[in-house]
């Protein structure tokens, strides 16, 4: 599939159009941020090794019967995908506290949250992506109840999915941020789910193999990412 133009430069992705105007090329670069854009680095093997994984999370979700917006991986760091129009509102589960509920709620890094918490945050950097509610979604027009509804339902059927598969490579799957977006009427998983948008610990020692090792300047970013993917049974590529 041909790249025609740019649509798009994101923080960490570019999508291009292509000849098919219901598809996108999207490609993991290796830039690298956090705190809403102000810290960034650019990181060796971390385009490939999150389209990689990526590619792989994807499709465990479309086996359990999650629909997204991947078509198939097109090379080492880029992917084909539907293109959607996105639902400006980024789902969040918790399993165990971490980063801004920490914050805000004064809850100690680590306690267990049982049942798992369910936010959403508006997608806008400027704004420093606030936490909303459906109300606020309904309101101004962001989603509808039905998505809403959607949304929530496919990202707990994720959460299920997702934790047991970490698990069973000896990971806690702290938390995680999903997007969707709408193609011809039907709500699908968008965007990505590498460790760039999810916590991960390690089971016994609760070291942090996620994107917490470059907010926190911890060192061994991509080899963390790399390590959590081979505890899953995968191998990369890198040409
Ligand atoms: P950001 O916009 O947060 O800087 P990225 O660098 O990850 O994020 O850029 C990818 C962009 O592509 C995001 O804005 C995301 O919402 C958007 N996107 C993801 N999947 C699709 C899709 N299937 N169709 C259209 N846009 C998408
Ligand atoms: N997250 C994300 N993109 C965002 C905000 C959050 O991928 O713009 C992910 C983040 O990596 C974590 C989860 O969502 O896995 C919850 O993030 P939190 O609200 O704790 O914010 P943080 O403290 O990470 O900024």
């Amino acid at each position: 599939m041909e790249k025609r133009e740019e649509l798009y430069a994101g923080k960490a992705k570019s999508v291009y159009t292509t000849d098919d105007p219901d598809l996108l090329v999207m490609h993991f670069r290796n830039d690298t941020s956090a705190f809403d854009g102000k810290k960034r680095e650019q990181l060796d093997r971390k385009g490939a090794v999150n389209n990689q994984f990526n590619a792989f999370i994807m499709s465990k979700l479309r086996e359990a019967g999650i629909p997204t917006h991947m078509e198939r991986q097109l090379s080492v760091d880029e992917s084909l995908v539907k293109r959607l129009q996105m639902i400006p509102v980024e789902c969040v589960v918790r399993n165990i506290a971490a980063g801004s509920i920490c914050r805000r709620l004064g809850i100690q890094e680590g306690t267990e949250l049982s049942p798992p918490t369910y936010e959403l945050f508006l997608k806008d950097d400027a704004l420093g992506d606030p936490m909303i509610n459906e109300s606020h979604a309904l309101s101004f027009a962001w989603a509808t109840e039905a998505q809403l509804e959607r949304m929530k339902e496919l990202t707990f059927m994720a959460n299920d999915v997702l934790r047991k598969l970490f698990l069973d490579g000896g990971m806690l799957l702290v938390d995680f941020k999903l997007e969707f977006g709408v193609f011809h009427g039907e709500v699908l998983l968008a965007d990505e789910f590498s460790p760039d948008g999810c916590r991960l610990w390690d089971k016994e020692t609760r070291e942090k193999l996620d994107k917490d090792r470059f907010r926190q300047d911890l060192g061994n970013v991509v080899e963390s990412y790399e390590q959590v993917g081979r505890r899953l049974g995968m191998t990369f590529s890198y040409q």
